[in-house]
């Protein structure tokens, strides 16, 4: 008889960290087919979280609630805001990956690219891998972003947006907050990728341990660094913030690169990602112990 699965909190953690160190999708695809990735950090948030609504206002209307994206993909099985769970995941880059585009001065080392094409493919399995154990369960589950309307959209404030943001969930799940640069800074710092399943089940959602979207950032915390801006081979971060149009135009330029470097059809930028403090681990000191310590703040204010 198949044993029944574990669907804690601490189930699914084991779920995903089991799919990562067994699933044979977890590659580079390169000569040693390195695996892509070799650590998780998991968190939850509830459907009925009043940051899905701030993020309508602050990302755009087109940003979905879990409640809408689970209502349009699981109509059969209906579902109050407050019976939904979304689980969030962070793939942090490994120590060999990021070392390679340290060394990056324009466009993406292999390793990077190699991790942005394969090892997102593996994120999407991972996404497949979270919502069909949780169906068998009996917990109804989408992954937002395989969905076939999933889309991105012209945003006045962003330049462009998606109708789901996996970092924006990760936020919202305890799992980050936004840099200059708006990488997500993790507990496991900002060189990595996320994913997220919306599913129909009750699990207790992580504590936020900020009180500000940005805390974790050296320059919202005390006006230092700004790494980040030097980093960048497009110009494409200032004191202002992140020029996403910018990006965007060397994100296109880096394809033909790494077709004619590598051999691959890839792409990949990220050098804003690693060699700046917020690279694999939370820079702002006092965040960082707060978070070791277990140490709660106030409640956040709505973002701003
Ligand atoms: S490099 Fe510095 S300024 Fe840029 S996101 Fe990281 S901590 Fe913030
Ligand atoms: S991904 Fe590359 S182009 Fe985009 S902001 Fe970061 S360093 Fe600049």
């Amino acid at each position: 008889m198949r044993k029944r699965a574990d669907l804690s909190a601490d189930g699914i953690r084991e779920l995903i960290r089991r799919f990562i160190a067994a699933s044979p999708q977890n590659t580079m695809k390169n000569e040693n087919e390195d695996p892509a990735w070799d650590d998780a950090l998991v968190g939850f948030a509830s459907g009925a979280d009043p940051i899905w609504q701030q993020y309508k206002e602050y990302v755009g209307p087109f940003h979905w609630t879990p409640w809408e994206v689970f209502s349009q993909h699981c109509p059969e099985t209906p579902a109050k805001a407050e019976e939904l769970t979304v689980i969030s995941w962070v793939l942090p880059q490994r120590e060999t990956v990021r070392r390679a585009n340290r060394r990056a001065k324009k466009y993406p080392a292999e390793e990077w690219a190699r991790i942005r094409v394969y090892g997102e493919e593996f994120n999407a399995a991972l996404r497949r891998h979270v919502a069909d154990r949780l169906r068998q369960a009996g917990h109804a589950a989408i992954a937002p972003m395989l969905v076939p309307n999933w889309t991105v959209v012209k945003s006045a404030r962003f330049s462009y947006a998606s109708s789901w943001s996996e970092r924006h969930a990760a936020h919202a799940a305890g799992l980050g907050t936004f840099g200059l640069c708006d990488g997500l800074i993790t507990a496991k710092g900002k060189a990595m990728r996320v994913g997220s399943v919306v599913a129909r089940i009750s699990i207790k959602p992580t504590l936020r341990p900020y009180s500000d979207h940005r805390a974790y950032c050296l320059y919202f915390a005390d006006g230092t660094c700004g790494k980040c801006i030097d980093r960048c081979p497009a110009h494409a971060i200032t004191k202002s913030g992140h020029d996403k149009e910018k990006c965007r135009r060397h994100l296109v330029r880096s394809r033909e690169y790494v077709k004619k470097t590598y051999r691959f059809e890839g792409y990949g930028c990220g050098l804003c990602q690693v060699g700046v403090p917020c690279e694999a681990g939370i820079p702002v000191k006092a965040a960082r112990e707060a978070l070791e310590q277990g140490k709660l703040p106030p409640p956040p204010p709505p973002l701003a």
